[in-house]
């Protein structure tokens, strides 16, 4: 994986779009299949789920069903 794309990633999700401040990851929610973490910013109270790809949960059963042919 590019180290720049990672690094990009996670600053963009830490930043809130409405003001811009700084936000906290305060949930994540795996159960849809997808990594759905709930970020919030404390100065303007927006909120909302960020998909930030697939939970390990589900590619570590990927990689046993490979694994089990
Ligand atoms: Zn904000």
């Amino acid at each position: 994986m590019n180290q720049d794309n990672l690094y990009q990633k996670v600053y963009i999700e830490e930043i809130c779009p409405q003001c811009g401040n700084k936000v906290e990851e305060i949930d994540k929610d795996t159960s849809t299949e997808r990594d759905m973490r709930l970020y919030a910013c404390s100065v303007c109270e927006w909120s909302d789920y960020i998909d930030v790809g697939i939970p390990l949960w589900k590619a570590y059963s990927e990689f046993k069903k490979l694994n089990n042919k």
